[in-house]
């Protein structure tokens, strides 16, 4: 809690707890660019108490050590005959932090540590909205791996999820940082390539198939576990939706498995 006039120059209270997280000597110390982090925001924040003579539900990271999120409400008013500011504000981190963690488990999933199909969805609309205006290329890879079910069957479902985890790894690793990906479910993957055409993403899936042929497996027991990628690939048309461009990737990815699997297709509509 602070009380100052209206310039911020004349401060006539600061409490105990505000007094300790600035580490303020006197209270006379005070200014409102010592209490937020960022100078901008001290700014934005006095401008908007002076316009409406009331602030109230203002997040902002407050300096202290270490800085943390508070709530501010700020209020004019009348103090000794002049005009002042009274300024309060809660300590919110446990709350942020709380959002933070619940925002990561609603948008990641749990086994791989990518997007899940919800959250690929929603940033892989946002990049083709982006390249839709800006008039790039985007290509939509849809990867699959081949004969999952045997792999479980054969080596158990442990190991089964070892081989998603590895899988996932590896597709961070060889992609971008800008490319989006996400596991959409069971055993299936899919990368949003910004500003690529089919033909680089064409090399980009190629690449991925062999490592993932070439890729060293957690054997249980003994048995050899190989593994291969199916990967259907299309890219943006003018316009186009989401949901058309996912169609187009899948009917590739099908034809990439009925034609024998462990190859990359191509949309070819
Ligand atoms: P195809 O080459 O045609 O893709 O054959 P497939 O066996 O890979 O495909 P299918 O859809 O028949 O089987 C997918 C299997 O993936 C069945 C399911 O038990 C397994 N699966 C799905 N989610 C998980 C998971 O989180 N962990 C493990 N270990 N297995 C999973
Ligand atoms: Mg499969
Ligand atoms: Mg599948």
């Amino acid at each position: 809690v602070v009380l100052t006039d209206n310039s911020g120059k004349q401060v006539y209270f600061v409490n105990q707890r505000l007094m300790q997280r600035l580490s303020l000597d006197k209270a006379g110390d005070f200014s409102l660019n010592r209490l937020f982090c960022n100078a901008r925001e001290a700014l934005h924040f006095r401008e908007a108490l002076l316009a409406r003579h009331r602030v109230d539900d203002w997040e902002g990271l407050l300096a202290g050590d270490p800085p943390y999120w508070g709530v501010l409400s700020g209020r004019l008013l009348e103090y000794r005959g002049g005009p002042a500011q009274l300024i309060w504000s809660y300590d919110i981190s446990v709350r942020k932090d709380m959002e933070q963690e619940l925002l990561m488990l609603a948008t990641t999933d749990a086994l791989t540590g990518l997007s899940n199909r919800h959250a690929f969805m929603q940033r892989a609309q946002e990049l083709l909205k982006t390249a839709e205006r800006f008039e790039q290329p985007c290509t939509l890879l849809m990867l699959d791996i081949d004969h999952f079910k045997q792999i479980n069957d054969t080596h158990g479902h442990q190991v089964g999820d070892k081989v998603l985890a590895t899988l996932g790894e590896l597709l961070r690793k060889e992609l971008r940082e800008v490319d989006i990906i996400g596991r959409l479910g069971g055993e299936e993957f899919a990368a949003l390539l910004p500003q690529s055409d089919q033909i680089e993403a064409a090399r980009v899936a190629e690449r991925l198939r062999a490592s993932v042929e070439a890729m060293p497996q957690p054997c249980a027991g003994g048995a050899p576990l190989r593994m291969t990628l199916s990967i259907g690939l299309a890219s943006r048309h003018p316009a186009e939706p989401l949901e058309g461009l996912l169609g187009r990737a899948d009917t590739a990815l099908y034809k990439a498995k009925s034609a024998g699997r462990n190859r990359v297709v191509r949309a070819t509509s």
